[in-house]
């Protein structure tokens, strides 16, 4: 079994296809007649975007408009004025077209690889498979044609590129391995594009397989298999029915609302950490953002990202939400999120140190700069701040005061805002949870994070193997806060969410449904699993279950009891 990154889910079973590539080894001469050389680029140029518009439309009938784009700014890329005209340039200083094109290409593919947006490395791909091409061109090298693979083929290449993918046919392909990229590269997006199963960064995969071998891709585990056994094929092939089978059936909950069987309305949003990810949102069929986690913002970078940077990733989302809500978390960091340039002290305990909004509410400039940028875009679609971590009532107040002020700042410059915007807050420690009547009455809404109300509750750290046994939201413990926190927020009148991991459980969607939770918010990919198991439950019969593993005594018994009423 080999190993590498699960890019695009399914079981793809077939025939290994090797692609190989072509040299694209030139002279490097130095040219005499360079308005002729220059024409001779030029030409390569015109044929690589003929060529490229072409697999575009066919790209755009096979998976889609985006997929389409990408090829589509791949002729953007060669036709931008600067590139062209540098590489004029040096064909006048009497470079050899290829070399001109190499030299530039390269430069850029340097710059962009060295950039720590994962979209800005991206690009390097693209310049990458825009240089190839039209090398191949300028060389008179047949670029590799896959269309003609035979049915049930694996392809095994070191990089899928965009125009490689254009020639998929997607009856005949049934899975891709490839050496390189991972799970936002274009491979990968074109594969999931195409529904085809992929595991990419398996290394040297051209040279360990060879050209009609078996081979199993699970690419929803990021395995491969060479040379299955009789019994292995037996048992993907299982598999792959029941994934086929699963994803039909999930098809058949997109573009609905969210109800359970008594006809109950849910909001069923998604928790991102980019802005960019509420593409995915959208794209899964969420109703909404749940959680945007904003300390990726703050990460990866040197300095903190300042209110008008904030105020356009704030937006961009909205943008794309296009009125749909939009919650946004104020920074959370801490525990385990660290901020090198942020000067956090060392804590003996930082899971119980100076995290989130307890940072926030000593660094206000900051806070403020925040709260500022979110109201801005507040502008832009239904938005709406959520505070982390709290514990006492004055954090909220405090929280609120600074949210006033940056609304007064805010109307001093004429800036436009919602008003009224709404203002809740995480309920993820016992602190809260044993106080939710009184935080009730003062919040707008709550959203149960029971990734840490179930580490808090349980003293349990999850990443400790030695203690994570106790780590779970079906503790007796947890449960009853979960009911209670539910219940005070009911009493209020205020909506209550959850945008835990255990949203998404199976084994918890019944008891949810009977403590009376009105959204769930959970990862993109789960949304469509998520709308169909809430159609399953009838308050009726999802009381009965919550009423028996409330009397239940232990994790275990009420685990095994869920297991046995949910599959
Ligand atoms: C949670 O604690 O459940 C939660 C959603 O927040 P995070 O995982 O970001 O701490
Ligand atoms: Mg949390």
């Amino acid at each position: 079994m080999l190993y590498g990154t699960a890019a695009s889910e399914g079981i793809g079973i077939g025939k290994a296809l090797i692609i190989e590539e072509h040299s694209l080894e030139y002279e490097n001469t130095t040219v005499t007649d360079t308005d002729a050389e220059i024409k001779r680029f030029q030409n390569a140029v015109e044929d690589f975007c003929n060529n490229t518009s072409a697999q575009a439309e066919a790209l755009r009938k096979s998976a889609g408009d985006k997929e389409a784009e990408i090829l589509e700014g791949h002729i953007q890329i060669i036709k931008d004025p600067y590139l062209c005209g540098e590489i004029d340039k040096l064909i006048a200083g009497g470079k050899c077209a290829e070399a001109a094109l190499e030299q530039m290409c390269d430069m850029f593919i340097g710059m962009f690889s060295a950039a720590d947006d994962e979209l800005i490395r991206q690009r390097a791909a693209d310049m990458r498979d825009v240089k190839k091409s039209i090398l191949s061109i300028l060389l008179g090298v047949k670029e590799v044609n896959i269309s003609q693979a035979p049915k049930d083929t694996v392809l095994v290449a070191r990089e899928i590129t965009p125009s490689m993918t254009a020639g998929i046919n997607k009856d005949n392909i049934v899975g891709i391995i490839t050496e390189t990229g991972g799970k936002t590269s274009h491979s990968a997006i074109l594969a999931r594009a195409l529904e085809i199963p992929a595991v990419l960064s398996v290394s040297g995969a051209t040279e360990k397989f060879t050209d009609g071998e078996l081979v199993i891709v699970d690419g929803t585990n990021g395995e491969v298999i060479d040379s299955p056994d009789y019994d292995c094929v037996q048992k993907y092939t299982e598999k792959r029915s029941g994934f086929l089978k699963e994803r039909r059936e999930l098809e058949n909950y997109r573009g609905k609302e969210t109800v359970s069987a008594s006809n109950t309305e849910y909001e069923l949003f998604c928790n991102i950490g980019k802005p960019e990810d509420a593409l995915k949102a959208v794209e899964a069929d969420g109703e909404g953002v749940g959680l945007f986690r904003t300390e990726f913002l703050f990460m990866d970078r040197t300095q903190v990202p300042d209110e008008n940077e904030q105020f356009e990733a704030y937006k961009k989302a909205a943008l794309i939400l296009k009125g749909k809500p939009l919650i946004i978390r104020t920074l959370d960091i801490g525990g385990d999120k660290e901020i090198p340039y942020l000067g956090l002290q060392k804590e003996e305990n930082p899971f119980l140190g100076f995290r989130a909004i307890r940072y926030c509410l000593k660094n206000t400039e900051l806070f403020k700069t925040q709260l500022k940028a979110i109201l801005r875009a507040s502008a832009f679609g239904d938005i709406r701040i959520m505070f982390p971590l709290i514990t006492t009532v004055d954090e909220l107040r405090d929280g609120r005061a600074l949210l006033e002020q940056a609304k007064a700042e805010l109307k001093e410059q004429g800036s436009e805002f919602t008003e009224n915007i709404m203002t809740g807050i995480m309920m993820e420690t016992p602190s809260a949870t044993i106080i939710a009547d009184i935080l009730a009455k003062e919040a707008d809404f709550f959203s149960i994070g029971t990734n840490d109300l179930t580490g808090y509750t349980m003293a349990s750290d999850r990443g400790n193997a030695d203690v994570s046994y106790l780590y779970s939201p079906l503790q007796p413990s947890v449960l009853r806060s979960i009911k209670y926190i539910i219940e005070c927020a009911a009493k209020n009148n205020i909506p209550v969410g959850m945008c835990g991991e255990a949203a998404a459980n199976p084994l918890m969607i019944p008891l949810l449904i009977s403590f009376g939770l009105t959204e769930f918010s959970v990862s993109a990919p789960s949304v469509l699993k998520v709308r169909k198991l809430i159609s399953k439950w009838t308050k009726e019969e999802a009381d009965k279950v919550s009423q028996k593993a409330l009397s239940m005594s232990t994790e275990k018994e009420i685990t095994d009891y869920l297991k046995s009423v949910t599959q």
